[in-house]
Protein backbone atom coordinates (compact mmCIF):
# COMPACT_ATOMS: atom_id res chain seq x y z
CA UNK A 1 0.00 0.00 0.00
CA UNK A 2 1.10 3.16 -0.62
CA UNK A 3 -0.19 7.32 -0.57
CA UNK A 4 -1.89 8.26 -3.72
CA UNK A 5 -0.42 11.83 -4.64
CA UNK A 6 -1.85 13.86 -7.67
CA UNK A 7 -0.15 16.92 -8.78
CA UNK A 8 -1.43 19.98 -10.93
CA UNK A 9 -3.42 17.41 -13.04
CA UNK A 10 -4.88 19.28 -16.42
CA UNK A 11 -6.92 17.24 -18.90
CA UNK A 12 -7.80 18.92 -21.70
CA UNK A 13 -10.45 17.38 -24.89
CA UNK A 14 -9.41 19.09 -27.93
CA UNK A 15 -10.03 22.73 -27.08
CA UNK A 16 -12.12 22.12 -23.84
CA UNK A 17 -9.79 22.12 -20.81
CA UNK A 18 -11.59 19.37 -18.44
CA UNK A 19 -9.31 19.23 -15.59
CA UNK A 20 -7.79 22.74 -14.65
CA UNK A 21 -5.08 21.88 -12.35
CA UNK A 22 -6.38 19.54 -9.91
CA UNK A 23 -4.32 18.15 -6.75
CA UNK A 24 -4.90 15.82 -4.02
CA UNK A 25 -3.08 13.89 -1.53
CA UNK A 26 -4.85 10.69 -0.58
CA UNK A 27 -3.15 9.15 2.71
CA UNK A 28 -2.78 5.01 2.67
CA UNK A 29 -5.74 3.71 3.86
CA UNK A 30 -8.11 6.24 3.74
CA UNK A 31 -11.81 6.48 2.34
CA UNK A 32 -12.08 9.75 -0.21
CA UNK A 33 -15.13 10.57 -1.99
CA UNK A 34 -15.13 12.65 -4.75
CA UNK A 35 -18.13 14.36 -5.61
CA UNK A 36 -19.49 17.18 -7.98
CA UNK A 37 -22.05 17.61 -10.44
CA UNK A 38 -22.18 15.84 -13.51
CA UNK A 39 -20.11 16.06 -15.70
CA UNK A 40 -17.46 18.34 -13.57
CA UNK A 41 -14.50 15.80 -14.89
CA UNK A 42 -14.49 13.23 -11.58
CA UNK A 43 -14.56 10.40 -13.99
CA UNK A 44 -11.70 11.66 -15.73
CA UNK A 45 -9.76 12.23 -12.59
CA UNK A 46 -9.99 8.76 -11.79
CA UNK A 47 -9.65 7.54 -15.08
CA UNK A 48 -6.41 9.61 -15.18
CA UNK A 49 -5.30 8.21 -11.62
CA UNK A 50 -5.60 4.53 -13.00
CA UNK A 51 -3.78 5.01 -16.09
CA UNK A 52 -7.11 4.76 -18.80
CA UNK A 53 -6.62 8.00 -19.80
CA UNK A 54 -3.06 10.41 -19.93
CA UNK A 55 -3.26 14.04 -18.33
CA UNK A 56 -2.72 16.96 -20.35
CA UNK A 57 0.02 18.22 -17.52
CA UNK A 58 0.63 16.97 -14.05
CA UNK A 59 2.05 13.87 -11.96
CA UNK A 60 0.17 11.02 -10.28
CA UNK A 61 2.67 9.10 -7.68
CA UNK A 62 1.66 5.80 -6.01
CA UNK A 63 4.16 6.41 -2.52
CA UNK A 64 7.76 7.66 -3.89
CA UNK A 65 6.96 6.33 -7.48
CA UNK A 66 6.14 8.26 -9.83
CA UNK A 67 3.77 6.40 -12.30
CA UNK A 68 1.94 9.22 -14.74
CA UNK A 69 3.88 7.44 -17.79
CA UNK A 70 3.31 3.83 -16.56
CA UNK A 71 0.13 1.55 -18.27
CA UNK A 72 -2.51 1.39 -16.01
CA UNK A 73 -1.62 -3.05 -15.61
CA UNK A 74 1.60 -1.93 -13.95
CA UNK A 75 0.12 0.87 -11.89
CA UNK A 76 -2.07 -1.92 -9.43
CA UNK A 77 -4.98 0.09 -8.93
CA UNK A 78 -8.20 -1.52 -9.09
CA UNK A 79 -11.07 0.42 -10.43
CA UNK A 80 -14.54 -0.36 -10.43
CA UNK A 81 -17.14 1.15 -12.90
CA UNK A 82 -20.78 1.76 -12.29
CA UNK A 83 -21.43 -0.65 -15.42
CA UNK A 84 -20.01 -3.79 -13.88
CA UNK A 85 -18.79 -4.19 -16.83
CA UNK A 86 -17.95 -8.14 -16.34
CA UNK A 87 -17.16 -10.58 -19.40
CA UNK A 88 -20.41 -11.99 -20.75
CA UNK A 89 -19.77 -15.36 -22.07
CA UNK A 90 -17.15 -16.09 -19.00
CA UNK A 91 -18.07 -16.95 -15.71
CA UNK A 92 -18.24 -15.49 -12.35
CA UNK A 93 -15.27 -17.41 -11.01
CA UNK A 94 -13.06 -16.54 -14.64
CA UNK A 95 -14.46 -13.05 -14.38
CA UNK A 96 -12.53 -12.48 -11.04
CA UNK A 97 -9.60 -14.41 -12.12
CA UNK A 98 -9.22 -12.05 -15.42
CA UNK A 99 -6.83 -9.59 -13.48
CA UNK A 100 -4.49 -12.74 -11.88
CA UNK A 101 -4.68 -14.56 -15.32
CA UNK A 102 -3.30 -11.20 -16.94
CA UNK A 103 -0.74 -10.64 -14.28
CA UNK A 104 0.36 -14.34 -14.79
CA UNK A 105 0.47 -13.93 -18.72
CA UNK A 106 2.69 -11.04 -18.40
CA UNK A 107 5.27 -12.22 -15.84
CA UNK A 108 5.49 -15.59 -18.40
CA UNK A 109 6.17 -12.94 -21.50
CA UNK A 110 8.80 -11.58 -19.50
CA UNK A 111 10.67 -15.21 -19.15
CA UNK A 112 13.24 -16.20 -21.43
CA UNK A 113 11.88 -19.48 -22.27
CA UNK A 114 8.32 -19.68 -22.57
CA UNK A 115 6.89 -22.56 -24.03
CA UNK A 116 9.46 -24.95 -22.99
CA UNK A 117 10.11 -24.57 -19.26
CA UNK A 118 6.75 -22.65 -17.99
CA UNK A 119 8.49 -22.89 -14.90
CA UNK A 120 5.75 -23.26 -11.58
CA UNK A 121 2.22 -22.69 -13.85
CA UNK A 122 0.34 -25.57 -12.00
CA UNK A 123 0.92 -24.30 -8.79
CA UNK A 124 -0.10 -20.63 -10.36
CA UNK A 125 -2.88 -22.16 -11.55
CA UNK A 126 -4.55 -23.38 -8.39
CA UNK A 127 -3.09 -20.14 -6.38
CA UNK A 128 -5.59 -18.29 -8.69
CA UNK A 129 -7.90 -20.78 -7.85
CA UNK A 130 -7.76 -19.90 -4.16
CA UNK A 131 -7.39 -16.24 -4.12
CA UNK A 132 -11.08 -16.17 -6.63
CA UNK A 133 -12.45 -18.52 -4.07
CA UNK A 134 -11.18 -16.36 -1.29
CA UNK A 135 -12.31 -12.85 -2.84
CA UNK A 136 -15.63 -14.77 -3.51
CA UNK A 137 -16.19 -15.77 0.24
CA UNK A 138 -15.31 -11.94 1.71
CA UNK A 139 -18.32 -10.35 -0.74
CA UNK A 140 -20.51 -13.69 -0.25
CA UNK A 141 -20.48 -14.94 -3.86
CA UNK A 142 -18.81 -18.59 -3.18
CA UNK A 143 -21.40 -20.27 -4.46
CA UNK A 144 -22.31 -17.97 -7.94
CA UNK A 145 -18.84 -19.09 -8.82
CA UNK A 146 -20.25 -21.06 -12.11
CA UNK A 147 -22.83 -18.85 -13.21
CA UNK A 148 -22.43 -16.28 -16.46
CA UNK A 149 -23.15 -13.16 -15.45
CA UNK A 150 -25.95 -12.62 -17.07
CA UNK A 151 -27.81 -15.28 -14.43
CA UNK A 152 -26.88 -12.94 -11.65
CA UNK A 153 -29.02 -10.06 -10.41
CA UNK A 154 -27.36 -6.37 -10.34
CA UNK A 155 -26.26 -6.56 -6.63
CA UNK A 156 -24.82 -9.77 -7.72
CA UNK A 157 -22.87 -8.21 -11.12
CA UNK A 158 -21.61 -5.66 -8.65
CA UNK A 159 -19.96 -8.25 -6.12
CA UNK A 160 -18.51 -9.91 -8.94
CA UNK A 161 -16.97 -6.55 -10.08
CA UNK A 162 -15.64 -5.71 -6.43
CA UNK A 163 -14.43 -9.11 -6.01
CA UNK A 164 -12.47 -9.18 -9.71
CA UNK A 165 -10.76 -5.45 -7.65
CA UNK A 166 -10.43 -7.04 -4.58
CA UNK A 167 -8.64 -10.07 -6.16
CA UNK A 168 -5.51 -8.75 -6.89
CA UNK A 169 -4.77 -6.96 -3.79
CA UNK A 170 -4.54 -3.49 -4.99
CA UNK A 171 -2.57 -0.57 -3.78
CA UNK A 172 -5.65 1.49 -4.16
CA UNK A 173 -9.42 0.65 -5.04
CA UNK A 174 -11.07 3.85 -7.33
CA UNK A 175 -14.53 3.18 -7.87
CA UNK A 176 -16.68 5.56 -10.09
CA UNK A 177 -20.45 5.57 -8.73
CA UNK A 178 -20.22 1.79 -8.28
CA UNK A 179 -23.97 1.76 -6.68
CA UNK A 180 -25.77 3.83 -9.35
CA UNK A 181 -26.97 1.47 -10.99
CA UNK A 182 -29.14 -0.63 -8.24
CA UNK A 183 -32.16 0.01 -6.62
CA UNK A 184 -32.49 2.38 -3.20
CA UNK A 185 -32.77 -1.13 -1.32
CA UNK A 186 -29.52 -2.83 -2.77
CA UNK A 187 -27.80 0.31 -2.34
CA UNK A 188 -27.96 0.83 1.24
CA UNK A 189 -26.97 -2.81 1.52
CA UNK A 190 -24.00 -2.45 -0.88
CA UNK A 191 -22.53 0.64 0.24
CA UNK A 192 -22.77 -0.79 3.76
CA UNK A 193 -20.58 -4.06 2.35
CA UNK A 194 -18.31 -1.61 0.48
CA UNK A 195 -17.85 0.52 3.85
CA UNK A 196 -16.84 -2.79 5.49
CA UNK A 197 -14.76 -3.71 2.79
CA UNK A 198 -12.70 -1.11 3.32
CA UNK A 199 -12.31 -1.58 7.10
CA UNK A 200 -11.31 -5.19 6.75
CA UNK A 201 -8.93 -4.55 4.35
CA UNK A 202 -7.66 -1.27 5.48
CA UNK A 203 -6.89 -0.38 1.78
CA UNK A 204 -7.16 3.44 0.29
CA UNK A 205 -10.71 4.05 -1.50
CA UNK A 206 -11.18 6.77 -3.88
CA UNK A 207 -15.08 7.06 -4.14
CA UNK A 208 -17.09 9.00 -6.92
CA UNK A 209 -20.27 9.07 -5.81
CA UNK A 210 -23.00 12.59 -6.88
CA UNK A 211 -24.97 10.94 -3.38
CA UNK A 212 -24.03 13.73 -0.79
CA UNK A 213 -25.72 10.95 1.89
CA UNK A 214 -23.37 8.50 0.40
CA UNK A 215 -20.42 10.78 1.00
CA UNK A 216 -21.00 11.98 4.08
CA UNK A 217 -21.25 8.37 5.56
CA UNK A 218 -18.10 6.79 4.16
CA UNK A 219 -15.32 9.35 4.15
CA UNK A 220 -12.90 10.18 5.70
CA UNK A 221 -12.89 13.37 3.47
CA UNK A 222 -14.90 14.35 1.12
CA UNK A 223 -13.32 16.47 -2.05
CA UNK A 224 -15.80 18.50 -3.85
CA UNK A 225 -15.58 19.54 -7.20
CA UNK A 226 -16.63 21.63 -9.70
CA UNK A 227 -15.81 22.57 -13.42
CA UNK A 228 -12.68 20.61 -13.10
CA UNK A 229 -11.41 21.72 -10.13
CA UNK A 230 -11.53 20.69 -6.23
CA UNK A 231 -12.85 23.19 -3.96
CA UNK A 232 -12.20 21.98 -0.94
CA UNK A 233 -10.92 18.49 0.61
CA UNK A 234 -12.03 18.01 4.14
CA UNK A 235 -13.83 15.81 6.55
CA UNK A 236 -17.67 15.52 5.98
CA UNK A 237 -18.82 17.29 9.35
CA UNK A 238 -15.91 20.84 7.91
CA UNK A 239 -17.44 20.20 4.33
CA UNK A 240 -21.20 20.33 5.62
CA UNK A 241 -20.42 22.74 8.63
CA UNK A 242 -17.76 24.99 7.72
CA UNK A 243 -17.57 25.07 3.94
CA UNK A 244 -14.98 27.69 2.66
CA UNK A 245 -16.74 28.01 -0.95
CA UNK A 246 -20.25 29.52 -1.41
CA UNK A 247 -20.59 26.85 -4.21
CA UNK A 248 -19.40 24.17 -1.70
CA UNK A 249 -22.29 25.49 0.11
CA UNK A 250 -24.38 24.97 -2.46
CA UNK A 251 -23.95 21.99 -3.66
CA UNK A 252 -24.05 20.00 0.01
CA UNK A 253 -27.31 21.70 0.55
CA UNK A 254 -25.52 23.48 3.84
CA UNK A 255 -26.33 26.73 5.22
CA UNK A 256 -23.39 29.33 5.21
P1 LIG B 1 -18.28 13.48 -14.45
O1 LIG B 1 -17.77 12.09 -14.24
O2 LIG B 1 -17.99 14.40 -13.32
O3 LIG B 1 -19.73 13.50 -14.79
P2 LIG B 1 -16.59 13.42 -16.80
O4 LIG B 1 -15.21 13.32 -16.28
O5 LIG B 1 -17.22 12.19 -17.33
O6 LIG B 1 -17.52 14.12 -15.71
O7 LIG B 1 -16.62 14.50 -17.95
C1 LIG B 1 -16.13 15.80 -17.78
C2 LIG B 1 -16.26 16.58 -19.08
O8 LIG B 1 -15.35 16.05 -20.03
C3 LIG B 1 -17.64 16.49 -19.70
O9 LIG B 1 -17.95 17.72 -20.25
C4 LIG B 1 -17.48 15.45 -20.78
O10 LIG B 1 -18.35 15.66 -21.83
C5 LIG B 1 -16.03 15.65 -21.20
N1 LIG B 1 -15.39 14.41 -21.70
C6 LIG B 1 -15.17 13.30 -20.98
N2 LIG B 1 -14.55 12.36 -21.70
C7 LIG B 1 -14.36 12.91 -22.93
C8 LIG B 1 -13.76 12.45 -24.15
N3 LIG B 1 -13.21 11.24 -24.24
N4 LIG B 1 -13.75 13.31 -25.20
C9 LIG B 1 -14.29 14.54 -25.10
N5 LIG B 1 -14.86 15.03 -24.00
C10 LIG B 1 -14.91 14.23 -22.92
MG1 LIG C 1 -18.74 10.25 -14.22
Amino acid sequence: MADLSIAAITKRFGDTPVLKGVSLDVADGEFVSLVGPSGCGKSTLLRIIAGLEAPTAGRVSLGAVDVTAMRAADRNLSMVFQSYALYPHLSVAENIAVPLRMRALTSLQRLPFVGRIMPGAKARIQGIAEQVARAADMLEIGALLDRKPGQLSGGQRQRVALGRALVRDPAAFLLDEPLSNLDAKLRVQTRAEIAELHRRLAATFIYVTHDQVEAMTMSDRIAVMMGGEILQCASPEIIYEDPDDMRVAEFIGSPK
